[in-house]
């Protein structure tokens, strides 16, 4: 029986398993190993925090390519949502808690199938990947230790995992770190991952807490900071200063690219998207309208940029990209506009330049765009900066083996790693692998777009499709145009 091993057990590695249960006509058995975040559930969905809400409306949040209501009618079959009228539960940003019920629920129905006729067995495996070697049956995944299995039938051996094909599915690079020697990295006033627990570390009232970073990681602890009533100064420092910008209801407008996108480089595009960028400002409109028009093209224009222009838009433009395309709820929205206004949150822009510990609290040492020295001082730090952006550094036991042997190589943009097409690994020296894949955040520098639910979903099918040998299915276009109640 072929085995397939997933490595991740997030949204990805979960739908990647979910997908190969449904699309299998023949027995396969499949391995997700997972550690470090929740199962079924990975960084986004593991919340526990009931003010984290989604910040994708209902509607689009099916985890299903080809059964685009499927999450709404999962929300609807819970007693919560029962009364809810059909059009706000479309357009609800359900808690990412809930997500993560519904996404664990489908891999339930996966490790413990009530229909005895399934032909795929599931397990999971709570362990680190740390290195993928050829073997016999083709690849073998190297477990740190070899802990609890659940499911039926694993094909763990000892502490490794034998397999025909291995999928990557292990989500965004955690974020930077300090090197060994740095004071901070033991400071317990400092916390270098944002989803471990740092409320047992907040100060008590009148304290302050500065956040490294002012996305949508910052938003979830000032929401927390919020719903607890903790009564201190917050202030978010980055680099340009921006904060997430609020969903809005939208216009229809129009499919506005020229048929020869592909081919007009970075300064041809942003010509035409600030073009329409004005336009809808001319017509009391919101010009975000004109970068979510681009979601269905995004990433084959970015296949298409030169590695100049890519690098160009890292630079200039990925900020504001970011802000704009990644809009938190209005709910969300107005509540971080509360604490701006009240004075509890404050936002300073700068780029970090070092960060000096001292008896009471660590000093954040920033400098500003015209080159003034700003100390933020803190009596709780929280990197909330994102992931490690260089991926060669990342500094994790898997992917420094598998990029040293080879087996894989970083993008040209040093974002994730390489891939062909149908998400099969390119090796150092330009081969493509016939067993290995990656799917979600890994392929930043491939796809630029490969974040949120809506691309992941179709990633998740298409790898299920591509290990059975199955041609893709059709399935319907994303709504990709977001009209907001
Ligand atoms: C805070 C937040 C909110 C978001 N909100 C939304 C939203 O509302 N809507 C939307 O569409 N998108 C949202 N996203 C984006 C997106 O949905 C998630 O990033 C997505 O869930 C990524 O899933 P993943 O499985 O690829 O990665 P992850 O969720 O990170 O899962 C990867 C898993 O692999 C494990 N792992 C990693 N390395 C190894 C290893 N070597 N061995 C074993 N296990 C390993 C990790 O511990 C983790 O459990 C959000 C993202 C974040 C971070």
């Amino acid at each position: 029986m072929t085995t397939i091993a997933i490595v991740g057990g997030g949204f990805s590695g979960t739908m990647a398993a979910v997908n190969l249960v449904r699309l299998s006509d023949h027995p396969v058995r499949v391995a997700i190993i997972n550690s470090g975040r929740p199962l079924g559930r990975g960084t986004a969905y593991g919340t526990t925090r009931a003010e984290h809400l989604l910040n994708v409306a209902a509607r689009n949040m099916s985890a299903l390519p080809d059964m685009p209501s499927h999450f709404v009618d999962w929300l609807r079959s819970r007693h919560d949502f029962r009364s809810v009228p059909d059009v706000e539960l479309r357009e609800m940003f359900a808690p990412r808690r809930v997500y993560g019920d519904y996404v664990r629920g489908l891999l339930e129905t996966c490790l413990h199938p009530i229909d005895a006729r399934c032909q795929v067995t599931v397990s999971s495996i709570d362990d680190e990947a740390v290195d993928i070697a050829a073997s016999d049956s083709g690849l073998s995944v190297l477990l740190k230790d070899g802990t609890a299995v659940e499911g039926r039938n694993c094909c763990r051996c000892g502490t490794a995992v034998d397999a025909e094909q291995v999928v990557l599915a292990t989500g965004n690079q955690p974020p930077g770190s300090f090197p060994a020697t740095s004071p901070l990295r033991h400071d317990p006033r400092y916390r270098s991952d944002p989803w471990d627990d740092w409320l047992s570390r907040l100060p008590p009232p009148g304290g302050k807490v500065v956040l490294l970073g002012a996305g949508l990681t910052m938003v979830d602890i000032v929401l927390t900071l919020a719903e607890i009533g903790w009564d201190g100064q917050i202030v978010a420092v980055s680099r340009h200063g921006m904060l997430p910008k609020s969903r809005f209801r939208g216009i229809a407008y129009e499919d506005y690219l020229p048929a020869d996108a592909d081919s007009l480089g970075l300064s041809g595009l942003r010509t035409i998207v600030q073009q329409h960028c004005e336009r809808l400002k001319q017509m009391s409109q919101n010009s975000a309208i004109a970068i979510d028009k681009l979601r269905p093209h995004t990433q084959r224009l970015w296949r298409n940029l030169s590695t100049e222009d890519k690098k160009e838009f890292l630079k200039h433009d990925a900020a504001a990209w970011n802000v704009t395309r990644h809009r938190i709820a209005v709910s969300i929205h107005n509540k971080v506009t509360d604490a701006l206004d009240a004075g509890r949150l404050k936002v300073v822009a700068g780029t970090i330049e070092s960060m000096v510990p001292d008896e009471q609290q660590i000093d954040v040492v920033l400098r500003s765009g015209d080159g003034t020295e700003l100390i933020q001082s803190g009596d709780l730090v929280i990197n909330c900066t994102g992931p490690q952006s260089r991926f060669s550094q990342i500094g994790l036991p898997l992917f420094d083996n598998l990029l040293s042997t080879g087996i894989a190589n970083s993008d040209e943009l040093d974002l994730g790693i390489q891939v062909g097409d149908d998400f099969a690994v390119i090796d150092k020296d330009g081969n493509t692998s016939s067993g290995l894949y990656a799917i979600g955040p890994l392929l930043k520098g491939s796809l630029w777009e490969t974040t949120a639910v809506p691309e992941l979903r179709g990633q998740a099918m298409r790898v299920a499709e591509v290990l059975l040998r199955r041609e893709p299915a059709a399935v319907p276009e994303a709504d990709v145009i977001e009209y907001y109640i």
